[in-house]
């Protein structure tokens, strides 16, 4: 058989998470599921003679956005009007931007394999959304909150040639959206989609040949089965010496198939032209500057410094760059302790296994207790003053009843035993009581040495240091 190459590129839709509408007043109320025509007015219900006015949040968090992925940005961008009828769209037409958008031309750095890997974007551009239409049995019901709301879609030049790719890149971009609240970019709630265009060619060929876009891919599962389902349909296209032909194609998730819903013939035509209702949008240095300042450190640069500064693991740094919050909770955390390794046990192991438990608590920001009582636990553990064992019963206590670890410890006789003396006359106690397994562990039986260990702790109530338990053990042993 044929070797085949699959080159792929994405249009990206994603809501923005401003706080009002794109041309009006309205509250832009992206992910609350409410009683439906609240948020409207005469200008997002395309009323005849409304004016527009540009959202300047939006514009602001467009190009907040635009920076943090070191894109061009165009100081003069437009807007243009795309004509078309449809149930959905009230006023029959759709404020975009075409020719001239604000930000074009540059690459997303996306960590494939802990590589470091660029993805060319085409151009980024703004437009409003359309309204809800609902259909009840024999009536269609109109519900304008959302018409008007502001939508970014990122364009990507042909870049990725396997899913694994895809998903990296899609990743990256919802870390992106969700560091600077620019939207959260769910895509089982329709804040983020995507348009998947495929095309398969022969390894040997050059040329990129004829492509099919599958519209509207809303969750990360299907995506990856677009792309599998649709690369072999072409391939079996392509064996059996036919042509692929240039189409738009819907995606079924529940029979995992597409289907054609328009070939290129009749592709719509938008009579596009320059919008008259609106200025052209003109950018100053000190609203860029502006934009710039308030920066956050990216999600890429996160992870590279927790790499390399930190030396944590591949999958401990996935887990604490999934969410702005998390990442945020671990670097106050490694702020007061200095100890990023065990920030990040504590973190990953304890902390979000009791979340995952509660019904109560469901993220950090949720904690009641402070995170300086963390820390002293952390504080606590390394200056030998709390066992680990013993800490996670001090974080449950924190967890559920909050309060002071340091009452917590004291209250519980958790505070570890160091004294050499009362711990000495414990491990006296324990040799004498268990003389036969001394005698296996002097003559061959090295094992049992952990045995002995665990019964000094016993004796302890848990609360002797097992270092010293193990100091002790072996100068006498020995
Ligand atoms: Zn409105």
């Amino acid at each position: 058989m044929n070797k085949y190459i699959k080159t792929i590129g994405l249009e990206v839709h994603i809501r923005i998470k401003s706080k009002t509408k794109m041309f009006c007043s309205c509250l832009n109320a992206v992910a609350l599921a409410e009683e439906p025509n609240i948020n409207i007015c005469p200008v997002c219900m395309g009323f005849p003679g409304m004016l527009p006015v540009l959202n300047k949040e939006v514009v602001k968090l467009w190009l907040i956005w635009g920076m943090m992925m070191w894109c061009e940005i165009n100081k003069i961008s437009r807007f243009d009007r795309k004509t078309y009828f449809y149930p959905d769209n009230p006023t029959a037409y759709q404020i975009t931007q075409l020719y001239e958008p604000i930000v074009w031309k540059w690459k997303v750095k996306v960590l494939v394999d802990e590589q470091v890997r660029e993805f060319a974007i085409h151009h980024m551009h703004l437009e409003n959304d359309v309204w809800k239409l609902i259909h009840v049995w024999w009536k269609t019901l109109c519900d304008y909150n959302r018409s008007g709301s502001p939508l970014m879609e990122i364009v990507t030049d042909p870049v990725f040639h396997n899913k694994e790719e895809v998903m990296e890149f899609l990743k990256e971009l919802q870390k992106l959206m969700r560091a600077w609240w620019v939207s959260d970019a769910d895509m089982e709630k329709w804040q983020m989609r995507c348009d998947v265009n495929i095309s398969v060619a022969l390894e040997w060929s050059n040329e990129l040949w004829c492509r099919t876009e599958t519209k509207n891919v809303n969750s990360f599962s299907a995506i990856w089965r677009v792309i599998d389902h649709e690369s072999k349909r072409q391939i079996k296209i392509l064996e059996s010496w036919w042509v692929v032909e240039q189409e738009t194609r819907w995606w079924d998730d529940d029979t995992g198939t597409s289907k054609s819903q328009r070939s290129k013939e009749d592709t719509m035509d938008y009579r596009c032209f320059p919008e008259p209702d609106l200025l052209p949008i003109s950018l100053d240095d000190e609203f860029i500057l502006e934009a710039k300042n308030s920066l956050p450190e990216l999600p890429i640069e996160k992870r590279i410094r927790y790499l390399k500064d930190y030396k944590l693991s591949n999958d401990d740094v996935r887990l604490l760059t999934t969410n702005r919050e998390l990442s945020e909770y671990f670097d106050k955390l490694v702020l007061l302790t200095n100890d990023s390794k065990k920030s990040c046990s504590y973190i990953t192991t304890i902390l979000l296994s009791m979340i995952n438990e509660s019904e109560i608590i469901n993220w950090v920001n949720d904690l009641k207790f402070d995170i300086k009582e963390l820390a002293r636990v952390i504080e606590l553990v390394n200056n030998d003053e709390l066992s680990s064992t013993n800490s996670k019963q001090v974080i449950e206590e924190l967890f559920i009843n909050w309060g002071e670890v340091d009452i917590i410890v004291d209250e519980n006789n958790l505070r570890q035993k160091n004294d050499m003396w009362s711990l000495e006359i414990i491990v006296n106690d324990v040799i004498v009581n268990n003389s036969k397994q001394v005698e296996d562990y002097k003559w061959w039986n090295v094992n049992i040495f952990g045995f002995l260990v665990g019964q000094c702790m016993k004796a302890s109530k848990w609360q002797g240091n097992p270092k010293i338990f193990n100091e002790l053990l072996k100068k006498k042993l020995d």
